[in-house]
């Protein structure tokens, strides 16, 4: 058996699916920064993000310098965008790494100019606008005057313009469409006094998923690299899961009718039955709220949840399972022989939504990654032409005079996995 509490499973060559999807709904040409924000939504920042590069994404999004920081430790190179805002302490650090910050005050410009000035470097900016979501961004009214004033800051260079979409149906939603208009509206003045400059980008999954016009040059996906999105938008079905969570039976103990199971008390044996104890808790991503509630997969059947959630275990009732030993492999999110646990389902059961149950993958679950090897690295891809015979040096559209021209050397950027596997669902329409 394992050595492992819990572990989760991370199938790369699912990620390697799901970009493709998304390579597919994004369209030739188009720019995709995946966001690996939170640790990769709880799946593991680094191995996503390098494995995510290997396919040849363009550029990668996190939420704070610090996850930035730790891509660029780990060796990742292609630009790196932190989406929502730095707090002012993180900036030299930000700017010493070559991190792409989105800009949203007048104030935080002239910061981060005095600051660029102050390192000798020139700090690569991406004006975000509020189109809508009412949380960070200039307000469309001052996105034009911003984008002066942008352009007179000898050490600020407009990498991009950005907003981002509130309603979770994405293109379905009127508030999109709205979101788009006011977006548009910023971009023709702007344009007119030649202002604009660098990747312009709106699209989340939801926003992608949904076909939003126009996509312009470059997209955001987060949440559908990962296998998911509401069930309900179309093109959800074409994508994988890429996380199991496991654990194992650690105890079993047959008990007589009214024995009592976990904190308070809030769950007896009705009959004679068998439980078993697995070692994860609420820390791991088993919601408090799964208490007598949810279920997991047991030798292929579904077994309820007993009792209370606690901080570091579980009490799941097995009675009805034949054969069941302690050092069985239980799964918690994914699939047993025909039952199937997804997040959406746990997420519907404790009225959450997905991103928030694998965000909560605790730290001490291990994560293993498995699979990943349909790809290769950049640096055994020489001597070109060998294989894979039609994989494209570099790309027309993914540079933008930054760290892009150097990724397009080490790795072929805008490369299509379908390319790879003439069995691939998307690659031929
Ligand atoms: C998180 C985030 C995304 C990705 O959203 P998904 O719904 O996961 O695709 C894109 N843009 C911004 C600014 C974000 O914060």
């Amino acid at each position: 058996m394992t050595a492992y509490r819990a572990w989760a499973d991370i199938d790369l060559d699912a990620l390697t699916h799901n970009l493709g999807v998304i390579r597919h709904k994004a369209g030739p040409g188009t720019r995709i920064v995946l966001v690996v924000k939170a640790d990769a939504y709880g799946h593991g920042a680094v191995a996503i993000a390098s494995h995510a590069v290997r396919c040849g994404i363009a550029a990668l999004g996190v939420s704070t310098s610090a996850e930035a920081l730790e891509l660029r430790s780990a060796g990742v190179r292609v630009p790196i965008l932190v989406l929502g805002t730095i707090v002012d302490d993180e900036a030299v650090d930000a700017l010493r790494s070559d991190v792409h910050i989105a800009l949203h005050s007048g104030e935080r410009r002239a910061m981060l100019q005095e600051l660029a000035r102050r390192l000798g470097v020139r700090a690569k900016v991406h004006l975000k606008i509020d189109t809508g979501l009412g949380r960070l961004g200039v307000l469309p009214s001052r996105a034009v005057d911003l984008l002066r004033e942008i352009r007179r800051s000898s050490h600020l260079e407009l990498a991009g313009v950005m907003t981002h979409v509130s309603a979770g149906e994405g293109a379905f939603a009127a508030s999109t469409a709205e979101q788009a208009r006011v977006f548009e509206e910023v971009l023709r003045k702007a344009r007119e006094e030649r202002l604009l400059g660098g990747w312009i980008h709106m699209a989340n999954s939801a926003s992608l998923f949904t076909g939003l016009r126009p996509r312009y040059d470059t997209v955001r996906p987060g949440i559908s690299a990962y296998g998911i999105l509401p069930a309900d938008l179309p093109g959800a079905g074409d994508l994988r899961p890429i996380l199991s969570l496991k654990t194992q039976i650690v105890f079993l103990k047959d008990v007589p009718q009214g024995t009592p199971v976990g904190y308070n008390s809030t769950w007896s044996a009705a009959h004679a039955t068998r439980i078993a104890t697995l070692p994860v808790g609420y820390n791991d991503g088993v919601p408090w709220r799964l208490s007598n509630h949810g279920a997991v997969l047991v030798r292929g059947h579904r077994a309820r949840i007993v009792g209370r959630v606690s901080m570091d275990y579980i009490t799941v009732d097995v009675g009805h399972i034949p054969n069941v030993h302690v050092g069985d492999e239980v799964t918690l999110i994914g699939t047993q022989g025909n039952e199937t646990i997804s997040v959406e389902e746990i997420a519907a059961k404790v009225g959450t939504i997905s991103y928030e149950i694998t965000c909560s993958v605790g730290k001490r679950v291990q994560r293993r990654y498995v699979g990943g090897e349909t790809l290769v690295l950049p640096s055994q891809i020489a001597p070109f032409g060998a294989w894979p015979p039609r994989l494209p040096r570099s790309t027309s559209t993914a540079h933008d005079g930054g760290g892009n021209a150097f990724h397009a050397e080490r790795a072929p950027a805008e490369f299509d996995p379908s390319e790879l596997d003439p069995d691939f669902p998307h690659g031929r329409s």
